[in-house]
């Protein structure tokens, strides 16, 4: 079928620096202001619930401020969803894909209308500085507006060879029922676009939420409804993870989970998932996308202003939240110290302070991962040289000030482990050669980058830089959907390469029917 849309674009961000763009901004945050504190229930099959028990979402840099309740999902919840979601699958998943695209250009369209509102409830409930929180709801628009392209391509015959006598078809059908876990720090993009993907190839859902930011949840909800799909496409369990993990993971109904999240749930998820449980009769897909362990490397032949500008962007943007971020930085000898003070200087102008303030660096999303990430530096100062930060900042929320460290041991937990926050670890490597080889020491692959102007050089990185999206000269985070397929290898995940043009064909199996004439 021709594709019936305008061709896609991504969507452009605003300029936060232009003062009228900026108290614009400001106001619709005074609006949303005026809704905090509201409760959110659970929807199953369209109708909207709740259950007695509550899931409190806090704003990071104010701790004490209440961003929402969101209802708490018991075993109750659980059936009434999946029976909600293989009844909706029965005419979801046989109507003409075309019509499932609409709806997903539809919820585009919604949220491009509500972007703002969106982005301000997400600098409430993430601490995502403006721009932050306003990519992050472009990027859901995005993976709307692309994945209904894509799933255009899925919906004729596929392609066969001809044989004499026969008809041959190759057709796609839907998988079924699928449960759709994505993580907090994404919080409206990585949640649309796991459900969307599925929902658009014809199947239907039960979405949980992180218990982090269940609010945003109940405001995507709302949209599908504005956008017009049917009930029991998607339902909402918001609730605790003790309750609902390992429950929604290892239903017998379940056909798929599709997991965003770090390495040690993921692993969990992919070993119960495995199990065929009594009644169940297929097996189950797992599609995992996890953490990572990010390395740029730069070396004698760099731009270096243009290294620690990367440097900076990919490590503090979002407080160092995001699974791209840069983790490692990894210097070759000869420009070391030139580098990591052209770094340090930079880090120390960035600005700590509250998401509605717009600071470059906010507060971290919660008390759990303010710990870990203050235990990582702790563990870490009696071994490397602390560079700048290390400590918490404001206790009028989450906040941990920029931190970097140098003379870091390759082999050690801070160069190993995935933090989550904002720090750095800086590894000097004797030169190009020593610094791929450290760069692929780890199990992760995710995202990895080069400063070089050196073309064998970067010619070589292509090859051997073991990561699911490499980038040459620019940030290692940032990727647009569509433009930079996103996911990578090894414990980092499945490869599901969400934003990518085979994303779709994952939640769909293939039939092939033979007649002869
Ligand atoms: P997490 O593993 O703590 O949680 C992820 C999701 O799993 C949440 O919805 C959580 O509620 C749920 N969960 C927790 N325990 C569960 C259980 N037993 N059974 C089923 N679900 C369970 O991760 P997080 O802190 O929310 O997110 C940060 C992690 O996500 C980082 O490791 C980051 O690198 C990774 N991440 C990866 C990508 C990617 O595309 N590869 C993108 C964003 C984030």
């Amino acid at each position: 079928m021709i594709d019936p849309f305008e061709p896609y674009a991504t969507e452009p961000y605003s300029n936060f620096a232009d003062p009228r763009t900026r108290d614009g901004f400001q106001a619709e945050l005074e609006s949303v202001r005026a809704r905090l504190g509201q409760e959110w229930p659970l929807v199953i099959d369209g109708q909207r619930r709740t259950t007695g028990q509550w899931l409190a979402s806090h704003d990071p840099c104010k701790r004490d401020v209440l961003v929402g309740r969101a209802a708490a999902a018991g075993p109750n919840d659980i059936e009434d969803a999946f029976q909600a979601a293989q009844r909706a699958f029965e005419s979801w998943g046989s109507l003409p894909m075309v019509h499932r695209a609409r709806a997903l250009v539809k919820l585009a369209a919604v949220m491009r209308r509500r972007k703002w509102e969106l982005a301000a409830w997400e600098v409430f409930e993430a601490g995502k500085n403006y721009l932050e929180a306003e990519a992050d709801v472009a990027e859901a628009i995005d993976f709307c507006e692309y994945y209904a392209r894509q799933a255009m391509d899925l919906d004729d015959r596929l392609e066969t060879y001809p044989y004499p006598g026969e008809e041959n078809t190759l057709t796609l059908q839907p998988l079924g029922v699928g449960v759709v876990i994505p993580p907090w720090n994404f919080l409206l993009a990585i949640m649309v676009g796991t459900t969307v993907g599925p929902v658009v190839a014809g199947n239907t859902v039960v979405l949980k939420p992180s218990p982090k930011t269940p609010i945003i949840a109940g405001l995507f909800m709302d949209m599908l409804d504005e956008a017009g799909f049917p009930p029991g496409v998607v339902n909402l369990l918001t609730g605790e993870d003790a309750v609902l993990g390992d429950a929604l993971v290892d239903d017998a109904r379940t056909r798929f989970i599709n997991f965003t999240g770090s390495v040690g749930t993921g692993m969990r998820i992919y070993e119960r998932a495995s199990k065929v449980q009594p009644g169940q009769g297929f097996l189950k897909k797992v599609f995992m996308e996890m953490g990572g362990k990010d390395a740029m490397i730069v070396d004698e032949t760099a731009d270096l202003d243009a290294a620690a500008d990367a440097a900076i962007a990919a490590a503090f943007g979002f407080q160092g939240q995001k699974c791209s971020a840069m983790s490692r930085l990894i210097v070759v000898d000869e420009v070391h110290d030139a580098l990591v003070e052209k770094v340090r200087v930079r880090a120390e102008r960035l600005q700590v302070g509250d998401a509605e303030q717009n600071a470059d660096v906010a507060a971290v999303i919660d008390e759990v991962q303010h710990a870990k990430i203050l235990g990582f530096i702790d563990r870490a100062k009696p071994h490397a040289t602390l560079l700048m930060g290390g400590n918490a900042g404001s206790d009028a929320g989450w906040f941990i000030e920029p931190t970097i460290f140098t003379d870091v041991d390759p082999d050690s937990e801070l160069a190993q482990e995935e933090v989550f926050g904002p720090v750095v670890a800086v590894v000097r490597a004797r030169d190009f050669d020593h610094a791929l080889q450290l760069a692929n020491d780890t199990k992760y692959a995710l995202t990895g980058g080069l400063f070089s102007r050196l073309r064998d050089r970067i010619e070589r990185v292509r090859s051997e830089f073991r990561v699911g999206n490499l980038y040459i000269n620019r940030k290692i985070t940032g990727s647009l959907v569509g433009v930079q397929p996103f996911g990578g290898f090894d414990m980092s995940g499945t490869n599901a390469k969400a934003g990518g043009p085979d994303y779709i064909r994952l939640f769909l199996e293939a039939k092939t029917v033979t007649e002869r004439f």
